[in-house]
């Protein structure tokens, strides 16, 4: 990948695609993370004498729509740079055009949400050359946007002289190296709701890997495959023979697969309903298992112990609400405390976990993409990295 290095971006105006999809409530940003991760790019291209033009998408507006707006993201920026200005104008249209001619040297403009624009999703050449128009270069900073093959991410990157912002540099470092020449034992947690989410991810690290820890709702498709008795807890019915197939996939290649032994249940998802700890294989009806059991905790915890490298994508259980929190806080705290390991967390829940329980610092690296980070880790690339090469 071209990266900033290969950029001199003095006096240069420089349109930037960001991924400052981030949380709203009541017209103000909830959750900064993904602003402030933005913010060494922006400074080594301010620092350099560039002014700026940013792109970003957030959430998925059907065209315009000011619920969608940037407006309160331009705001939180300016908290931390000068020089920031919000132009409510789609990023395609001559008002945008204009509003960024007038910039000069440590100025950033932030344009109008790119999915306002119709031809943004279906990567319309037309909108891609309106955005070329916008900057002398352009700088690729949305990791968790680098998995869409958009006008702002791919289709305008073809256009303009193209760089990697450091955000992406980082991730791309840190999941290749969960690819090529891991450091071994290497261990993998997988969770969350459905297999058929996570197969391709599974399949591709298969080969590379040592341990494989599935917990989450999708474990009840391989203990059923197994022939196990899992009461009314969430199954892939039409998965399960590729469960099957998966699990004698790990034999073949060695790799030891950690299912539940035991399970937290309850009939219903509900803040403080009652729980029963089953064995996983033996979950009577009505209930249905919605964490990890203590026993699966610790042996988990024993599993992980001396990895030198792991990845975790996909929370153990429903921890959006407690007490089904604990088996994924659990995990999380058996990785963060490895010590000498490279451990890796990716995925939307499984990364909103990782702040929840304030464990994010304690981690070797903390993806900010969602499905970005699982594509990239079943193909091997992106659309948004192979552009840049
Ligand atoms: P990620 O976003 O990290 O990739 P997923 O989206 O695959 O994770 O899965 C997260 C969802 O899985 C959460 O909403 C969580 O409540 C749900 N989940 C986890 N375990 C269970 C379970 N045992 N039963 C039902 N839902 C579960
Ligand atoms: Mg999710």
């Amino acid at each position: 990948m071209r990266t900033l290095k290969d950029l001199d971006a003095r006096g240069k105006r420089v349109l930037v695609r960001v991924d400052y999809n981030v949380p709203l409530k009541d017209g103000a940003v909830q959750d900064e993370t993904r602003i402030v991760e933005s913010l060494p790019t922006l400074r080594h291209l301010l620092d350099q004498g560039a002014s700026l033009v940013l792109l970003s998408h957030l959430g998925r507006p059907k065209g315009p729509d000011p619920k969608y707006s940037l407006a309160p993201v331009a705001e939180a920026l300016a908290q931390h740079l000068p020089g920031v200005r919000f132009f409510p104008f789609a990023p395609g249209s001559e008002e945008a055009q204009a509003a960024v001619g007038g910039l000069k040297a440590g100025e950033v403009a932030v344009l109008e949400n790119v999915r306002f624009e119709p031809g943004e999703e279906k990567n319309d050449p037309d909108l891609a050359a309106r955005y070329a128009g916008l900057g002398e270069a352009f700088v690729l900073d949305a990791f968790g946007s680098a998995h869409r093959a958009h006008a702002s991410v791919v289709g305008v990157a073809r256009l303009v002289p193209s760089f990697a912002g450091f955000l992406m540099e980082k991730e791309v470092k840190a999941l290749s190296r969960l690819l090529h020449n891991p450091e071994k034992p290497y261990a993998v947690v997988i969770g969350g709701a459905k297999v058929s989410d996570k197969i391709g991810v599974m399949e591709n690290l298969l080969p590379r890997i040592d341990r494989l820890l599935i917990g989450g709702a999708m474990a009840f498709t391989f203990i059923k495959a197994l022939g196990g008795e899992v009461g009314k807890s969430l199954v892939e019915e039409d998965r399960l023979a590729l469960a099957r197939d998966l699990l004698k996939r790990t034999e073949e290649l060695g790799v030891k697969v950690h299912l539940p032994l035991d399970v937290v249940a309850a009939e219903r998802i509900e803040p403080g309903v009652e729980t029963k700890v089953f064995p996983a294989d033996a979950i009577p009806v009505p209930y249905m298992g919605l964490d990890i059991g203590p026993r699966t905790q610790e042996a988990f915890r024993e599993v992980l112990a001396g990895a030198k490298t792991t990845f975790w994508n996909g929370p153990m259980g429903v921890f959006e609400v407690p007490p089904f929190d604990e088996g994924t806080l659990a995990v999380g705290r058996a990785l963060a405390a490895l010590e000498g390991a490279f451990t890796v967390v990716g995925g939307g829940d499984s990364v909103a976990a990782v702040n929840r329980l304030g464990l994010k610092d304690r981690f070797s690296h903390v993806s900010t993409g969602g499905g970005a980070s699982l594509e990239y880790l079943e193909k091997g690339t992106l659309p948004g990295i192979e552009v840049l090469e």
